[in-house]
């Protein structure tokens, strides 16, 4: 069972920059950008209501790949 999860990428005031999205507690996102530990997290839930910019490539790769594993392994 894949567990997806958001962790922000953070600018130079140590401001969230972007959201990007992870699997199974990776510190490298989905797009393959490695992040900080220490970055805020967030459920992945909460990927279609944040406010604040999302990766693009995390996004489709998110949104590819649920759909199928959830319709795989169910
Ligand atoms: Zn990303």
């Amino acid at each position: 069972m894949n567990v997806y999860g958001m962790r922000a990428e953070l600018g130079d005031q140590g401001a969230v920059k972007m959201w990007h999205m992870t699997k199974d507690g990776a510190l490298t996102a989905l797009c393959n950008r490695d992040l900080d530990p220490a970055a805020p997290v967030d459920h992945d839930s909460a990927w279609t209501h944040t406010k604040q910019p999302l990766c693009h490539t995390c996004g489709a790769l998110y949104l590819r790949q649920v759909p199928y594993e959830s319709m795989i392994s169910g």
